[in-house]
């Protein structure tokens, strides 16, 4: 039973040293716990915010212990009433092998309605973030031209099909590679799309937005919040979901030169937190769910095998190794 530590914290870019994959003992369950076996791990960039110190809202992780992360996996022992041998159920004690802990905790999952790696992502956490994000705190609404970045990534990629099949009049999306910025246009059905390694931000959005943008879904922040800003059109939302562009930073980045542009588009900037939006979950399986299963909500999953590469999988996703969902299966 391996599990993954965190041995120093990290500054800067995390380094192999910050980490440790211990042997740790196998807990049998005590009354109302459950033993489960992980299959699916999930690695996420807000993990990296656990790996500080600074107060946030999710619990840093502590130094020498297991870190924790969303996770599917099969009861392979439970004390509980409520959860049997073979449930397969959805929890949040990744980064190990197997995970023993209050059945309350434990979310049971359909191995036959969907995939068990969809409930990590594009019906999962991931999946919610999207639609949370883009419905209500963009206040999407038919006819908006919407712009994402991170475009090719498991939220953002989201994102932009959800704003298609909801009547966006124009989807446009940045990736960091020529590959995923055709596999935007080409599967996904965005209008447009650009490779924001290959020339300015705000010069490539307003090629792909001529007309300017009603709203931005960040999920990377710097210059690419600064382009949204600079081609936001009248009463424009920013619905501001992430900035991976800063999370390595060792000092905060400064911001958008061009915010005074809010007053003049009564813009909106907002941030918000999956967390606060589960009373959306059941409208959104219900209504995402059957766009999955018929292929209208397309998906992608990047699949790294072994708990003994977690870490670098964490890793691939800061880079920008995977397209859509991150996943470690075990
Ligand atoms: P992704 O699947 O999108 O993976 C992260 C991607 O970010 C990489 O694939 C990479 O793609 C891109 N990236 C990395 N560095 C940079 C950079 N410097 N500039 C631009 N792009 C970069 O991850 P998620 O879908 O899980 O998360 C997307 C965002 O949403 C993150 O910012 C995350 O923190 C946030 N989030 C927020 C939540 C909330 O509740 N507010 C909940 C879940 C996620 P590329 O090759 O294109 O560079």
């Amino acid at each position: 039973n391996r599990e993954w530590h965190l041995a120093s914290r990290p500054v800067g870019w995390p380094k192999p040293e910050d980490f440790a994959l211990v042997e740790a003992e196998l807990k049998q369950p005590g009354p109302g716990q459950v033993l489960v076996r992980n299959k699916h791990l999930s690695v996420d960039p807000y993990m990296r915010g656990r790996m500080s110190a600074a107060k946030s809202y999710a619990a840093p992780y502590e130094l020498g212990k297991a870190m924790q992360g969303g996770a599917v996996g099969e009861v392979v022992a439970s004390n509980s009433a409520d959860v049997a041998v073979g449930d397969h159920v959805l929890h949040s004690f990744g980064w190990r092998e197997y995970a023993t802990f209050d059945a309350k905790h434990a979310v049971k999952v359909d191995p036959q309605a969907a995939p068990l790696t969809t409930y990590l992502g594009v019906l999962g956490m991931t999946g919610l973030t999207a639609y949370a994000g883009l419905l209500r705190t963009a206040a999407f609404k038919e006819g908006d031209v919407v712009f994402v970045s991170g475009a090719a990534g498991a939220v953002g990629s989201q994102v932009g099909q959800l704003a298609k099949l909801k009547g966006a009049s124009r989807v446009i999306g940045s990736a960091g590679s020529d590959e995923k910025v055709e596999l935007l246009v080409k599967e996904y059905g965005f209008d447009a799309a650009f490779n924001y390694k290959n020339g300015s931000v705000s010069e490539q959005l307003r090629k792909a937005a001529p007309d300017g943008i009603d709203v931005y879904f960040d999920n990377v922040g710097g210059d690419h919040l600064e382009a949204a800003v600079g081609s936001l059109n009248l009463h424009g939302r920013i619905a501001v979901c992430g900035m991976i562009s800063v999370y390595n930073n060792t000092e905060p980045a400064p911001g958008p030169k061009n915010l005074a542009r809010l007053i003049a588009t009564r813009g909106r900037i907002e941030g918000f937190l999956v967390g606060d939006h589960y009373d959306l979950q059941p409208q959104f399986v219900e209504e995402v769910g059957p766009w999955v299963a018929s292929g209208d909500l397309k998906y992608r999953e990047t699949v790294v095998e072994g708990i003994e590469n977690t870490l670098e999988a964490f890793l691939g996703v800061l880079r920008g190794d995977n397209t859509g969902k991150m996943i470690v299966t075990l």
